[in-house]
């Protein structure tokens, strides 16, 4: 049997315990990350001939409507 000090034992646990809490917090970091990418890349429409609201992932400034496919700026906040 290997001979553990009360030191080495509970240091085991400390580097053990921060290793899992900072790949944890990476993981999640990363994807909200990406989660907040994909949400920034959508833009709001709004068309002048139905009224429909709709949003696009479309990196063009117009896209068209998908209620009657007239073609609308995006929406500025
Ligand atoms: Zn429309």
């Amino acid at each position: 049997m290997v001979p553990v000090t009360i030191s080495g034992f509970f240091g085991f646990f400390l580097v053990a315990g921060l290793i899992v809490v900072t790949g944890l917090w990476l993981f999640y970091d990363l994807r909200d990350r990406r989660l907040l990418d994909r949400k920034r890349q959508l833009r709001a429409y709004h068309c002048v001939k139905c009224g429909c609201l709709y949003g696009s992932r479309s990196v063009e400034e117009v896209s068209p409507c998908p209620a009657c496919r007239f073609r609308n700026a995006s929406l500025r906040f």
